[in-house]
C-alpha cells in the first residue's frame, strides 16, 4: 500500500470515496486538493459511515447489476460467518463487495495509507482483512462459493459483468 502524503493531511482520514473523482470532474475543480479543501468534517464523517456501513454506492450497483443480469439473491444472512452482503442461494454463492480502503486491496490506489495515523490505520485494515479471510474459510466450509468485488471495478462496469458470467458459469 502506498502512502499518499497529501491527501492525508487534507483529510485526516482515510481517501475519498470511489465517486469522488466524478464529482470533481461534474465541479470542474482543477485539482483534488482543491476539491478536498472544500469537503466539511461533516461530509467527511459521513462519507466514512457510508464506507463501513450498509447499502453503500458499490453494494447498490452490484446488487442491481445482478438483478438486471437475472441473478436473485437475499441480503444481510445473519446466520452466515461474515453477515454476507449479497446472497445467492441458488447458487450457493456469497458475494462481499468491499471498499478498496477498508478492506486492504492489493495494489490498488484506493487503498492508499494516510501518512498521519499511519499505525492506526494499518492496524485497522489488518484486522478488516483477517476477519474477511476468516468469513472466507468458514463459508466454504459451509459449502459456499465466495466472490469479492471491489469498490475500484465499478468504474468498469462490462468488466465486472463479464467477470459475475464468467463465475456464475463454472
Ligand atoms: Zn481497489
Amino acid at each position: 500500500m502506498k502512502i499518499h502524503a497529501a491527501a492525508a493531511e487534507m483529510l485526516g482520514g482515510p481517501p475519498l470515496p470511489f465517486y469522488a473523482p466524478f464529482i470533481l470532474a461534474k465541479r470542474s475543480l482543477p485539482t483534488d486538493s482543491v476539491f478536498m479543501d472544500k469537503i466539511s468534517s461533516e461530509k467527511r464523517s459521513s462519507n466514512m459511515a457510508q464506507v463501513k456501513g450498509r447499502n453503500t454506492k458499490p453494494e447498490i450497483l452490484v446488487r442491481s447489476l445482478l438483478h438486471k443480469m437475472g441473478y436473485r439473491f437475499r441480503l444481510y444472512v445473519k446466520k452466515l460467518p461474515g453477515n454476507p452482503d449479497i446472497v445467492l442461494p441458488r447458487y450457493k454463492t456469497v458475494i462481499f463487495v468491499h471498499g478498496c480502503f477498508w478492506h486492504g486491496h492489493e495494489d490498488c490506489k484506493r487503498a492508499t495509507i494516510p501518512v498521519t495515523r499511519t499505525e492506526f490505520w494499518l492496524a485497522k485494515i489488518k484486522g478488516n482483512e483477517e476477519r474477511d479471510k476468516r468469513n472466507i474459510v468458514a463459508l466454504e466450509n459451509l459449502g459456499y462459493r465466495c466472490l469479492t468485488i471491489w469498490q475500484c471495478e465499478m468504474k468498469d462496469i462490462e468488466a465486472l459483468k463479464q467477470r459475475l458470467v464468467v463465475f456464475f458459469s463454472k
